[in-house]
């Protein structure tokens, strides 16, 4: 659990915002940017080390908050994407900025990334054997129809080859049938899978979320760092 207490700069004819957490305390803003309706302990932000949950409470009864527009009493809870106002001036807090500072030595576990990414590579192979198979049965009406031309000269016998002519005929019906009917099912089906993939393997920090696609799962590993926001990675 991280604790955040966010208000005025102390001391200061022009002061910025103050962002204290575990005795480090960090400024926002340019000097003046903060105004005097902010108190110096404004309000105390919540949030689980992985970003999951957050929420916000007021450190005095008498602190103005306001959540998306909405005056916020005494408790709210937060996402990312919320607008946060203190006082009734309604200085805007900006939010990602604190946090990217304040979880930026957090490390997120990357294990389930592992799945995603073999999840999809081997869905796409999967699908590939499924077509070069369909692709080898689908042959099987020209084998019959060229071999029964020798067959019937062997056995000096016309009734074999119009037999399998037939049937290799019945074959390519039923093969075009197939093909036809599926026609649109292969291209969506993969549209689905690059959607899902590009949905899911994506870096787990809440603030970056950027989508890992072009690393593969061994490298971020090796490289224990997210490649976009430099959050660090553990298995
Ligand atoms: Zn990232």
């Amino acid at each position: 659990m991280i604790e955040l207490i966010v208000g005025r700069e102390e001391g200061k004819e022009q002061p910025r915002l103050a962002v204290t957490s575990s005795g480090k305390t960090s400024y926002f803003g340019e000097p003046g940017s903060v105004p005097k309706e902010v108190s110096r302990k404004h309000c105390r932000i919540l949030l689980e080390d992985d970003l999951s949950s957050m929420s916000i409470t007021d450190i005095t009864d008498n602190n103005f908050m306001y959540v998306n527009g909405q005056e916020c009493k005494s408790k709210g809870h937060l996402t990312l994407d919320c607008t946060v106002e203190l006082s009734p001036v309604r200085y805007s807090l900006d939010l990602a900025a604190i946090l990217r500072v304040f979880t930026s030595g957090q490390a997120f576990h990357i294990a389930h990334l592992y799945h995603i990414y073999q999840g999809y590579h081997q869905g796409k192979i999967d699908y590939q054997v499924k077509q070069n198979r369909f692709n080898a049965l689908s042959a099987i009406p020209g084998v019959l129809s060229m071999s029964s031309i020798g067959l019937s000269f062997a056995m000096n016998d016309q009734t074999i080859r119009m037999v399998m002519i037939i049937i290799a005929g019945l074959f390519g019906i039923v093969f075009a049938i197939i093909r036809i009917m599926n026609a649109g099912k292969g291209p969506n089906f993969l549209r689905a899978m690059d959607e899902r993939f590009h949905d899911e393997y994506v870096c787990p920090n809440p603030l970056c979320g950027r989508f890992l696609g072009s690393w593969q799962y061994k490298d971020l590993i090796k490289g224990k760092a997210c490649p976009f926001c430099k959050s660090k990675y553990i298995e």
